[in-house]
């Protein structure tokens, strides 16, 4: 349910009203924007008279949402919501480049990664050090050590890291992490969502590999649920029947999430296709659809890899992508007043 509240509300009588929308016990959500309060309720509505909420003096109108997801939409919170993160901010009107190898290797890989994407734009590094595998013989990520390797190739390039977690247990581990990847296999892992939504870490949830839009909204309602409303959406690719392609990237998911939510929308369209020369056009697509930003797999030497070693784009290429994403991000950019 949402309060919309008339322009200019009296700060003592909206305290009382809130204190009488707390009393249904339900938790408020109050978003202040340049015209309007708008008060979300969420819990159990039943209880709230609409019709004394509705003769109430601040109140221009009360309605009920009928999506699942409450915090995550935008009829809550219409305003773009921004993400603080190292002096950057993700969301509407600014474009970041997350790049960087599918798995931190040595420290000699991710430095020089790191160097490199940063000279072409990357405005974050990204690395896994906890790698969801399919086989259980495959290389699964070099654990705490390779976030050590994160926070050495941080301090080298002072890009801030995104990095995997998966187990609620390894939470500690990612103290020194700037944010925090749920992958696309752990999408619904309530418990891991339920712990990030008690700490105060960026995001970053990337879409299952067959879940619905509002299955991933819930997902992001499940972290803010717990007080964490800094959750950056991410666009991966779907499974379809198509066998060219890893997977479908699903461009319209971009426009959708963003007319359903206020949170930022990343694209990757290195896990999305699998193969390194549609990244170029994934990502021209991604920026015209109206994504906040890219997420994009590069590697030293992508032959070689230890994960996603096919799908990576050397730093050449990398380099050339960002020439075609560049004006993009400087303009939206500049229009953030951010550069
Ligand atoms: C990754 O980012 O390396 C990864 C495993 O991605 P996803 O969860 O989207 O498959
Ligand atoms: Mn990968």
């Amino acid at each position: 349910m949402i309060v919309i509240l008339k322009p200019h509300p009296d700060k003592e009588k909206l305290h009382q009203l809130s204190s009488t929308l707390e009393g249904y016990g339900v938790t408020l959500h109050v978003s202040e924007g340049a015209q309007t309060t708008i008060i979300g309720l969420v819990g159990d509505t039943s209880r709230v008279d609409i019709d004394l909420i509705r003769a109430n003096e601040l109140v221009e109108n009360v309605t009920r949402v009928s999506e699942p997801f409450k915090a995550a939409n935008r009829k809550f919170h219409p305003d773009d919501t921004h993400i603080p993160v190292e002096g950057r901010l993700i969301g509407e009107g600014t474009f970041h480049v997350i790049a960087g190898p599918c798995s931190v290797e040595s420290e000699e890989q991710i430095i020089g990664v790191a160097q490199a994407v940063k000279r072409s734009g990357a405005t974050f590094l990204r690395g896994g050090a906890f790698k969801p595998r399919t086989s259980p013989y495959a290389f699964q990520g070099l654990h705490a050590d390779g976030l050590k390797l994160l926070l050495q190739a941080r301090k080298a390039t002072g890009l801030p890291i995104v990095t995997e977690i998966m187990n609620l247990n390894h939470l500690d581990l990612f103290s020194e992490v700037d944010v925090i990847q749920v992958g696309a296999r752990n999408m619904q892992n309530f418990e891991l969502l339920k712990e990030l939504g008690r700490s105060d870490k960026p995001i970053l949830l990337k879409r299952g590999l067959a879940n619905t839009l509002e299955e991933f909204l819930m997902s992001a309602e499940y972290i803010m649920a717990g007080g964490n409303e800094k959750v950056i959406l991410c666009e991966r690719g779907i499974r379809t029947f198509e066998t060219m392609t890893r997977n479908t990237l699903d461009i319209s998911a971009i426009p959708m999430l963003k007319h359903l939510s206020h949170l930022p929308v990343v694209v990757d369209p290195s896990h999305a296709t699998g193969i390194p020369w549609l990244v170029e056009p994934l990502a021209k697509a991604a920026v015209a659809a109206g994504a906040d930003g890219l997420m994009i797999e590069v590697h030293n030497d992508p032959k070689h890899a230890l994960c996603d070693g096919a799908q990576s784009l050397t730093p050449a290429e990398f380099d050339r992508v960002m020439k075609v994403i560049e004006p993009r991000a400087a303009l939206e950019n500049k229009r953030m007043g951010l550069a």
